[in-house]
């Protein structure tokens, strides 16, 4: 059964969220403030956050980052901020979800199980991972990569873009989503930097870089990987 954990201030919405997730066979934790919230994510390791923008205390924004800086867990940014540069702001934030207020809870519910869906699979453990019928392997504890049983010579960058495309393969991840998961790689630049790094990404694993079959291109939206997993 997932967990989530809903910092919001709120009290009502808090308490009408938690009543729609537990009725979906969620397990809720719920905080009201910024540090309540920090406290219970490290000590709780819920599945998925659902994080309010504005608390009382910290700002949700700095909720957000602080999260980040020591895990990978979802989450999905509650605001009442609508503009489209708070949007890109959330998703800049490491966030995975971004829902408006005013929002239907059920609509909440849907999102939440988008997102744990989508991170089933779960962060790569210490087993190396085979994909598209051993084509790839990626051993995360070894920081190896191997296509077609060649070992790869890849930067620390390109490592983090296939480490974070192969995460979930067949998932789109934007260029900010994929800035923000390279970035314990030490990641510089701007978003279209990754561009150039996924071309010689490209250059070293696919077959016919100008025809890729391993990190393809998704118009309008960034990239993913092409292969799924074995077994
Ligand atoms: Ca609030």
């Amino acid at each position: 059964m997932p967990t989530v954990l809903i910092v919001e201030d709120e009290r009502k919405l808090r308490e009408l969220l938690r009543g729609y997730l537990e009725r979906d066979g969620i397990t809720v934790l719920s905080a009201g403030t910024g540090a309540e919230g920090l406290s219970l994510a490290s000590t709780a390791s819920p599945d998925l956050m659902v994080l309010d923008l504005g608390l009382p205390d910290i700002p949700g924004e700095t909720v957000a980052r602080e999260v980040r800086s020591s895990s990978r867990v979802p989450i999905i940014i509650l605001t009442a901020k609508a503009e489209e540069s708070d949007r890109i702001h959330g998703l800049e934030l490491g966030a995975d979800d971004y829902v408006t207020k005013p929002f239907s809870p059920r609509e909440l519910v849907l999102r939440v199980r988008a997102v744990l869906r989508r991170n089933d699979s779960g962060p790569l453990d210490d087993r190396p991972v085979s994909l598209g019928g051993g084509m790839l392997t990626i051993d995360e504890s070894r920081q190896e990569a191997t296509v077609d049983g060649r070992k790869l010579d890849l930067t620390p960058t390109e490592w983090g873009i296939l480490l974070a495309l192969s995460a979930n393969p067949g998932r789109v991840y934007s260029r900010l989503e994929l800035i923000n998961r390279v970035r314990g790689y030490e990641f510089e630049g701007y978003e279209r930097s990754i561009d150039s790094h996924i071309k010689n990404l490209r250059r070293k694993i696919e077959r016919e870089p100008h025809d890729p079959r391993i990190v393809l291109t998704v118009l309008g939206g960034g990239y993913r990987l092409g292969l799924s997993r074995d077994g």
